[in-house]
């Protein structure tokens, strides 16, 4: 295993790759184990046992594991070393997590997910099969391999695959059986696949927003129509109001210029100017008798006021209360008047 002597300890990739030995250590597999090179901790070396039920279960294969820099943010490559009929020897291997399709990485993936990856899809068929570095060879060859392989050496870290892995104990129980994380593909154009999805739906979205955009620029239309539509419609209520308003004013103006008149015929008898000259109380009786007699005259115009008033085919009940108010009180100056008189003489 790697000292980590050697790399800068405070690199967050030499953390997590120093983690993830330590990991895969103290927690091995059946199905595979893998250590970093002791003088990079960037390349490891890995032992994988053929997925079970297929031509490859008897199999022990060895590989390289190149983590780049940036590990995790970007997906290791992986080449297999031990003949076996199904990759090209020395080829990166083309998975969806690989560096083929980076896209599909997920930084919480590790080393076990990668090797898992690999485990599945050697068992891959048919056109899921097929891909960079894949091989296809009859069962019979693989399977001839596969028993081989158990006996093969890693010229680079001189590890041979039955001592790095060996067979599972048959009384601690067979191989267990390890899933892939959610989200993980093996489809060798699944990345493709997944890309010419993303760019479709993509292309979609873009049409579809445009569409929206037009929706958006008509409704902002159709508000704009309506909002002029609504202040023509405003304006001419307001005209209709301002009339009304008008009319309502003039109407106003006519039924105050009434009552002012009849104010007016109501205050004359009030005020006592001329208490003196009202020698006769007759005079408050209508018709006036000569318009020479001034007050007679004047309260005889008022009477003939209060009459016309009176006399309005538009009086309402106020003129005509007034009216009696009137009276009532000419009535009283005529009884002070008279008492008056009765006193001087
Ligand atoms: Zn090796």
């Amino acid at each position: 295993m790697a000292t980590p002597t050697s790399h800068n300890k405070k690199s967050s990739s030499v953390k997590r790759i120093l983690s993830e030995a330590r990991e895969l250590a103290s927690d091995p597999s059946t199905e595979y184990t893998a250590s970093p090179l002791e003088d990079n901790i960037f390349e490891w070396h890995y032992t994988l046992r053929g997925p079970s039920a297929t031509e490859f279960e008897n199999g022990l294969y060895h590989g390289r594991i190149l983590l780049p820099a940036e590990y995790p943010f970007r997906p290791p490559n992986i080449t297999i070393m031990t003949p076996n009929g199904r990759f090209e020897l020395n080829k990166k291997i083309c998975l969806t997590f690989t560096g083929f399709h980076e896209e599909m990485w997920q930084p919480a993936w590790g080393i076990r997910t990668a090797l898992l990856g690999v485990q599945t899809f050697f068992s891959a068929r048919d056109e899921n099969a097929a891909g960079i570095g894949s091989l296809d060879y009859p069962i019979e060859e693989r399977q001839r391999l596969a028993d081989c392989s158990k006996e093969w050496t890693c010229p680079t870290c001189q590890c041979r695959n039955i001592d790095a892995l060996p067979d599972p104990d048959p009384c601690k129980g067979s191989r267990k059986a390890e899933s892939l994380p959610e989200g993980l593909t093996v489809d060798p154009d699944g990345g493709k696949k997944k890309k010419e999805e993303d760019d479709s739906r993509a292309e979609e979205s873009k049409g579809a927003g445009k569409e929206e955009k037009v929706l958006d620029r008509q409704r902002e239309e159709e508000r704009g129509a309506i909002s002029k539509t609504a202040n023509r419609q405003d304006r001419k209520n307001e005209k209709q109001e301002e009339k009304e308003a008008r009319r309502e004013e003039e109407r106003c103006e006519t039924s105050l210029a009434a009552v002012g008149g009849s104010l007016e015929v109501s205050s004359e008898p009030v005020t006592p100017r001329r208490p003196s000259a009202t020698t006769d109380p007759s005079r408050y009786a209508p018709p006036p008798s000569t318009p020479s007699d001034t007050a007679s005259g004047h309260t005889g115009e008022a009477a003939q006021q209060h009459q016309m008033q009176l006399n309005r085919p538009s009086t309402d009940e106020n003129l005509q209360k007034l009216a009696k108010i009137d009276k009532a009180i000419a009535a009283v100056l005529c009884l002070i008047g008279a008492i008056l008189l009765r006193r001087i003489f």
